[in-house]
Parts: structure tokens; C-alpha cells; sequence
């Protein structure tokens, strides 16, 4: 454990809480701009006319109530505060605002606070944290729409081959063939699956992630990150059916599984190696 000082503390909280109100901003926006964007695409190969809308990015519009579309006020979009304050609703409609963005913010936080406990104030540190925001921003993603986007899976491996080639050079062949089986471990299962029941059990996406997750981690986490994901999404989806008979029957994503598995694995990977090896002799 390390102990920086508490004004330090303070700062990296609340510069997790800004980022996690960035993060929201990326999970409402990317993937309703990749569809304008794949819709775009369709209509010049169609050679249909373009649709002409409004910029629509990640800078522009700024924060709207996405039922009135009314802006939100600099200090109702202040991270965590601006939602408790409104009590979650917006200040013009009184539409409910979605319990997702203060939980992003909060996570954003203490996932900050957490990696400065168990890393220290380090450069390593800072890039674990942008995997793990990364992570975030895909799970709550693949939730809402059951899209793990390349524009994250992708430069998330590329960075996790990059942060073991810059601070633990010795992992780096771990971390490639960590990529090569995070991918191919998915596949296969995935190809079995369809091929046995007709079903898809799991989208391209899912053996993106894992592959990036062999990157940051090395192979030999893999199983142990399996193990994990598949007990938490298995804990998950049964508790979800007992209270919840509507989803009875729906498939729920594995994306956010790995991502929290990958999260678990990134703080707090040692210990838990440790332990899972002593279960295992
Ligand atoms: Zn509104």
C-alpha cells in the first residue's frame, strides 16, 4: 500500500470523478456516431443521398437532457454533485436522468483512488488506470448496446503490447501470446458453440477484449480471467432470472464480465494469482 499525502488523495479522486463524467460522454456518443458513421457508409456505397445532420461528436453539442435536449447548466454537470442535487431529474423537464452517469463518475473515482493505493503516484499506474477507464467505458457499453466497438478494443491492445514493451520488457512474449490465445480461446469456443447449438454465444468483440486483456496481463492470467468472468456473468444472469422473470431468456453480455474480471485482475492481480495457484496444489 502506498501513502501519499491526503490533499493528493483528494485531487485523484476528484480528477477520476471529471474523467468518469468524460466517460459518459464517450458511452452515450460513440456508438450512436460509429451508426451514423456505418449508415453514412451504406448510403455513398448505395450511392443514396447524404443525410445532412448537425455536428455530433464527442466536443459538440455540449451536455444535453437527452429527452428535452435542453443544455445542462456548467453547475448541474458538475460530476456526482450536479445529479444528487437535481435529485436526477433535469432542471427543465424533470425527466429522470439515468442512474448511470453519477455511477460512471463514481467509479471513475474510486478506480482512481484504488490503483494510487496499490501502484503508487507512477507512470505505470497512470497507464493501468486509462486501461481500466477503457474498460469501463466498454462495459457499460456492451450493456446498453451490446457493441464492444475497435475504436476501444483495438488501441486497448496495441497499448497494453506498449506498456509491457516500456515498463516490464521481459513480459513482452507473455503479452503477445497472450494476445494470440486471448483471441483464439474465444474463437474457438464461439465456433463450437454455433457449430453444436446454432446459437452465438458471444459477439467478435468479446475475443477482441480478451485478446487485449492477454496484452496487459500475459497469457498465464487467461484462465483465470475466464474462470472469473464466466462466474460472475453465470452469479449474474441466474440472480437476474430469479428477480427478474422479463429477462428470462435474454442473452446478456460478456463484455462487461471481462472487463470487471480484467479490472480485478489489473489492481489486485498478484494477490490473486497467489491465491487461485494455492487452490489449484
Ligand atoms: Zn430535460
Amino acid at each position: 500500500m502506498h501513502h501519499p499525502p491526503l490533499i493528493v488523495w483528494f485531487i485523484v479522486a476528484l480528477f477520476g470523478l471529471c474523467l468518469g463524467s468524460f466517460l459518459n460522454v464517450v458511452i452515450t456518443r460513440l456508438p450512436v456516431m460509429l451508426m451514423r458513421h456505418w449508415r453514412r457508409e451504406a448510403q455513398a456505397a448505395l450511392e443514396l443521398a447524404h443525410e445532412h445532420s448537425p455536428a455530433f461528436n464527442l466536443a459538440t453539442p455540449g451536455s444535453l437532457c437527452p429527452r428535452c435536449e435542453t443544455a445542462i447548466a456548467w453547475h448541474d454537470n458538475i460530476p456526482l454533485v450536479g445529479w444528487l442535487k437535481r435529485g436526477g431529474r433535469c432542471a427543465a423537464c424533470n425527466t429522470r436522468i439515468s442512474i448511470q452517469y453519477p455511477l460512471v463518475e463514481l467509479v471513475g473515482g474510486l478506480l482512481a483512488v484504488a490503483v494510487l493505493a496499490l501502484h503508487g503516484p507512477t507512470l505505470e499506474a497512470l497507464s493501468i488506470y486509462s486501461a481500466c477507464l477503457v474498460l469501463l467505458a466498454l462495459a457499460v457499453i456492451d450493456f446498453r448496446t451490446q457493441l464492444l466497438p475497435d475504436v476501444l478494443t483495438l488501441p486497448l491492445l496495441w497499448a497494453g503490447l506498449l506498456f509491457q514493451l516500456l515498463f516490464q520488457p521481459l513480459m513482452l512474449s507473455d503479452a503477445v501470446i497472450g494476445v494470440i490465445v486471448g483471441y483464439l480461446s474465444l474463437w474457438s469456443f464461439y465456433w463450437l458453440f454455433k457449430l453444436t447449438t446454432g446459437k452465438e454465444g458471444m459477439g467478435f468483440g468479446d475475443f477482441k477484449l480478451l485478446a487485449a486483456l492477454g496484452a496487459w496481463l500475459g497469457w498465464s492470467f487467461l484462465p483465470l480471467i475466464l474462470i472469473l468472468s464466466a462466474g460472475l456473468g453465470a452469479m449474474v444472469g441466474l440472480t437476474a432470472q430469479a428477480f427478474a422473470p422479463r429477462l428470462r431468456g435474454k442473452p446478456l453480455p460478456f463484455g462487461p464480465f471481462l472487463a470487471l474480471a480484467g479490472w480485478i485482475a489489473l489492481l489486485v492481480g498478484d494477490e490473486l494469482m497467489a491465491l487461485y495457484l494455492s487452490l489449484l496444489i
